[in-house]
Parts: structure tokens; sequence; C-alpha cells
């Protein structure tokens, strides 16, 4: 889908050009010289485009200071600030980076208040060169959109549209647009259901695509390429972030591996696939595990969310990190992949569903280390959706369909919610997952 260019510093994104791989830092911004030093692991790893959180007007002083170390050590990548719930910040920040994400969600409390602000926004970009991200997620949809058209798909696109028909009012097209979710399906159908609306109006802006708060691990690899990929193979999407709940830089091979399949065609490393009705034998011969676990999630991902098919059957070998063969046939290691796909795609629970954001300037404890331990207690609970979220200022919000949450407050101390409800507050990180797992048995009771 051909789309407008976005000039994002020395980058293009959409047009012709292929797609641009992203990644967030998880530093405090305020910690500038541990920013600086991830924005240069995050180069070096092959990041083009680097977003950092802005969660204070103070930072948008750490924001320029981190930009002049890192343009000092020659790396011209641009950056990205990510706003919240302040659109004086994003006015602030506007004219320090190469780009500014906003949510329409939270962008501004009152509609005609944000209008205004969303002009003055587009006056500091224009006067400085510097894109805009209508950076939508499911899980913050705005209470007006949401009454209008409920918690669906249709209801992000509809508000997307609001915002880009502000930015033709405003005469600024230097705007990329995304609609994440957590939940594959209803991501995938918000990008179809806003691409097929640029293309009718004429006007098309270009796509940022992720599955935001996949998780860690196999599971959310699995969960981004079964998303990303669906709408690339369809031609939609001009820049990636593979949300990880792990170090960012491990976020780009899996995004880069992905950029790189649909721009360039590469062959996917199954070498053979016989189709019996509605399921479908396929036999891989991978060189590693981790291409055997994208080729299988791109080459079936699509077809199984779409419901074109109902079973896969995963045979085969793939090469280990010793280069000796791993045969797949019958092993209980395809089992599980099969498992994860039917998961990410959304046709089979077989455990709990896990919501997790990758964390950024704004957690405050140990993320990575308590979401695996929130995943080794709560294993038993198939078909419930977990959250677990970095921050008590978003993280609530951006919970999505969360049967239960876990949300860091900071200072050791966790919110433990019940769908989008606190049920407690300030609970000691040491008993959280206790004080959890009593409230999901009593409830269940
Ligand atoms: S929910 Fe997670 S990723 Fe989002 S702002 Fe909070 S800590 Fe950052």
């Amino acid at each position: 889908m051909e789309t407008l260019e976005v000039k994002v510093g020395n980058i293009t994104i959409g047009g012709e050009s292929p797609i641009v791989v992203q990644t967030m830092c998880n530093t405090h911004t305020s910690d500038i010289d541990a920013s600086v030093a991830q924005c240069l692991r995050l180069h070096d790893a092959g990041a083009q485009l680097i977003r950092l959180t802005v969660p204070s007007l103070a930072q948008v002083d750490s924001l320029r200071e981190i930009k002049s170390r890192l343009r000092d050590a020659g790396v011209t990548t641009p950056l990205v600030a990510d706003v919240h719930f302040s659109s004086e910040i994003a006015i602030a920040a506007a004219s320090v980076v190469e780009k500014v994400r906003i949510n329409p969600g939270n962008f501004h409390k009152d509609h005609e208040k944000a209008r205004e602000q969303f002009s003055r926004l587009v006056e500091v970009c224009k006067e400085n060169g510097t894109a805009i991200r209508i950076g939508l997620n499911h899980g913050s949809l705005g209470e007006r959109i949401t009454n209008l058209y409920g918690n669906t798909p249709l209801a992000m696109k509809e508000a997307v549209m609001e915002w880009l028909r502000m930015c033709a009012e405003n005469e600024f097209h230097n705007v990329v647009v995304s609609l994440k979710a957590s939940n594959t399906y209803v991501m995938v159908e918000a990008y179809r259901l806003l691409a097929k609306e640029m293309q009718d109006s004429g006007v098309i802006f270009p796509l940022h695509l992720g599955v935001t708060e996949a998780g860690n691990g196999d599971g959310g690899r699995i969960k981004s390429a079964v998303g990303i990929s669906t709408l690339l193979s369809e031609g939609i999407g001009n820049t990636i972030r593979v949300s990880l709940t792990e170090d960012p830089a491990c976020e780009i091979p899996v995004a880069q591996y992905l950029a790189d399949r649909y721009d360039h065609r590469l062959h996917s490393s199954m070498a053979s696939l016989v189709l019996e009705g509605r399921k479908a034998v396929a036999t891989y011969i991978a060189p590693s595990r981790e291409r055997l676990l994208l080729d299988f999630s791109c080459d079936f991902g699509k077809r199984l969310l779409d419901k074109e098919l109902d079973e896969v059957q995963l045979k085969g070998s793939y090469l280990d990190e010793n280069g000796s063969e791993v045969v797949l046939d019958g092993s209980e290691y395809a089992e599980y992949l099969v498992d994860e796909l039917m998961q990410a795609a959304r046709r089979r629970f077989y455990r709990p569903e896990y919501i997790a954001c990758p964390g950024c300037g704004r957690t405050m404890y140990n993320l990575e280390g308590t979401f695996e331990e929130v995943k080794r207690r709560t294993s038993h609970l198939k078909g419930m959706v977990i959250a677990v979220m970095g921050c008590i200022v978003n993280g609530p919000g951006e919970m999505a369909d969360a049967d239960w949450g876990y949300v860091g407050e900071g200072n050791h101390k966790v919110s433990i919610y019940k769908g989008k409800t606190p049920v407690l507050r300030h609970v000691p990180d040491t008993e959280a997952i206790d004080r959890l797992l009593e409230l999901i048995e009593a409830d269940q009771k």
C-alpha cells in the first residue's frame, strides 16, 4: 500500500522506503548516562528509530542532553518522545526531537481543548520539521469514543480518523499512525479497517505496527510475529516495533527478520506443506530455533487468525546453537509451538493469556523478573487474562481486557486490579503475588 512519505530526521517512513525497525528505551530518561548508553547499544543492534518516555517537562531537558551526546558520538538515529497525559510536554518535546508520539486517549481530557493544543503542537512541528505519531492503544481508548462505538476495532479506527481529520484541518501530513492492541485479532482488524478507510479517502498515512504488551520469550515473539506478519503480508505497515518485556535490544533481531522477510521476500524455512481439509501439516528444515519460531508464526498466523485453517501439525527439524539437528516430528517442543501459535492467533487457549508491557522510563521495579514469577505462579489458570504492568500512571489504562492486573506502583508497592477496578493498593511486593492468587481463588469460589 503506497503511503505518504514521512520524514523523521534522516530517515523516511512510508512511500517506497523499506520497513523501519524501531524500539524504545526502558531507562529513566532523567538518567542521562544510562539512557545514552542504552541508545548506543540499540543503535549498534540495528534500531533505526529510538523512543524515550518523557513523563515530565523537566525530562524534556534530559532528552535534549541525550540527543546532544548521541550526536556528539556520531549517532544520528532519530529520537522519538513518548508522551502521555500532557499536551504541554508534547509541545515542548516537539522542538527537541525528530518525532513525538502522542496518545489520543490521553492527550487532553477535554475534546475541544485537545483540538486547540493539537494545533499548537502542529505549529511547533511545522517550524522544526518534527513528525508526529498518533499512537492509539486499544486499552486507552477515550470514554467519549467507547461510548459511541464500544471497545472495538471500529472504535480504534474512528478515534484515529478524528485525529487525521484534525491533521488535514491543520494542513499537516508528517504523521505516522498506530492502533496497537495486545489481542492480535483486535490489532489486525483495527489496522485493516483504517487501511481501507484511508485508501477510500485517497490520503494514506504510513502505519507503525505492533502488538502491544506482547509479553516475553517465545510467547511474546510468536504473538508479535502473528500480528505484524499478517498485516505486512497484506502490504500494510511501514515501521514496526516488536514489544518484549526484555532488554529492548532483544526486540531488534525479531523485528529485523520480519522487516526483511516482507521487504526482500525472504523464503520461509518451510520445506513442504500438505493440506488435509482445514488442517495443515508443515515440514520445516530451519537453520535455528528462532527462525523456526518466526517462520512458523508468519506462515500460519494469518491463516489461523482468519480461520482459513483450524489445525496445524509441525514436523521436520531445526539446528540448535551447537549446530546439531533437533527433530520435531512427534516432539513435545513441536506440540508446544503449535499450542503457542494457536494461543497467539486466539484459536485455542492452553495457558493463561498474559499482557505485560515492555517497561519504559516510568517503570519503578524489576518488571522482567516479576513477570516471570507471576507467570510461574499462575500457569495453572488456563484461559484467564493476567496483566503485569510497569507503572501505575499508564498501566491500568493499558491493560485492555485483562481479568486481573498486577501494577507496580514503585517503592516496592503494588496495586492489584480486577478488570479496571483496583481491589488492593499499596501491597508490599513481597506479598503481592500471594494476594493476587488469593483474590483469584476467592473469586472463582
Ligand atoms: S505501562 Fe509500561 S510501557 Fe506503558 S508507560 Fe507504564 S511502564 Fe511504560
